[in-house]
């Protein structure tokens, strides 16, 4: 256990716990980052982000995301990999565990942010690697020549979807309605593609074909007609969506029925010195701005917290 209490330990490291770290940092209470099982979080997924302002012509998620954190460790943000295992907001300290060490912390920001969701079909998990990926980014390039196809009908989907045209030779967008979530502007540029064909009200019910541990094709279903079919295909990527990642805290802080941790006057949580930020608690907007504008709003919550309690 470490001897002394610490002023705040962030878990996560994507756009919500960098800035939660620069703004803590700069207020010299130097925060540990705890980095998380996904260091980076979802921008370190994603390829050119278009809409955060100040990059007039783009910049990549990764590379974005790692000025943010280049810029809270030059203010003295302390950064350790490690996965929470537990931490207990019962009572101050809080405490949190990571592997066999137990941090005590006064305040603890959680920007845990939000995971990849799958379909959940009975042959998903074992062709995960083999075909089946939730990252365009990480996997598009084994697909070369190939025709894929990417589920979902929001602006993931359509991002994943534009992004492969660059390897494969086709692209199949699968959508289970014929509305689509995605804004205009994607929707229109994935529409125009002249290699993105929309197949809509159709459903996956199963990937093919884990003895050969590579995906040879979908069995899908139309969800206006019941019919089902064979659709030969080389990889299936999903954009569905995402899950929070607050389990850990179900029983400790409120959460909605998704499951996404519930907040007060913008960041607060129910328990005193713990405060949320990002896509966690953000079920609304979830964009790569507003996840850094709440964990800004985070760490200034930590500096009154602790200046009420004399620190
Ligand atoms: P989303 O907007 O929630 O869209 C998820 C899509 O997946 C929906 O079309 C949904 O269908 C479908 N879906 C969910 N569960 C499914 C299931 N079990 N089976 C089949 N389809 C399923 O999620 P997102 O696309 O990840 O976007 C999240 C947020 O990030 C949005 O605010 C988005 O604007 C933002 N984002 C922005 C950019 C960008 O601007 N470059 C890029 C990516 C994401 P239904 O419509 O039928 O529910």
């Amino acid at each position: 256990m470490e001897d002394s209490v610490r002023n705040v330990v962030i878990m996560g490291s994507g756009c919500a716990g960098h800035t939660a770290a620069l703004y803590a940092a700069r207020a010299n209470l130097k925060p540990l980052v705890l980095e998380g099982h996904e260091p980076g979080g979802q921008l370190s997924l994603t390829t050119l982000v278009e809409n955060f302002p100040g990059f007039p012509e783009g910049i990549l998620g990764p590379e974005l995301v790692e000025n943010m954190r280049k810029q809270a460790a030059r203010f003295g943000a302390e950064y350790r990999i490690g996965h929470v295992v537990s931490a207990d907001l019962s009572k101050q300290p809080i405490t949190v565990t990571v592997g066999k060490e137990t941090i005590r912390t006064r305040t603890l920001i959680i920007a845990t942010g939000a995971s990849a969701r799958w379909l959940g079909l009975p042959n998903e998990q074992a062709l995960i690697g083999h075909g089946v990926s939730s990252c365009a980014t990480c996997d598009g390039f084994f697909f070369s020549g190939k025709e894929i196809a990417v589920i979902g009908g929001g602006d993931s989907a359509m991002e994943e979807a534009l992004f492969l045209t660059r390897f494969a030779s086709k692209v199949t967008l699968i959508h289970r309605r014929d509305q689509f979530r995605a804004s205009k502007i994607m929707l229109d540029r994935a529409r125009q593609h002249p290699n993105i064909e929309f197949l809509t009200d159709t459903v996956v019910e199963d990937v093919h074909d884990p003895s050969r541990k590579e995906v040879t094709g979908l069995q899908l279903r139309n969800m206006k007609t019941s019919k089902s079919w064979d659709f030969p295909t080389s990889a299936m990527f999903l954009g569905i969506g995402h899950i929070p990642n607050a389990k850990m805290f179900e029983r400790q802080l409120e959460t909605d029925q998704d499951g996404y941790l519930k907040t007060h006057d913008y960041v607060l949580t129910r328990v005193p010195g713990v405060f949320a930020c990002g896509d966690v608690q953000d079920r609304r907007y979830r964009q790569a701005i507003t996840a850094a504008g709440t964990g800004c709003m985070a760490a200034i919550e930590v500096e009154k917290f602790l200046e009420k309690q004399g620190h």
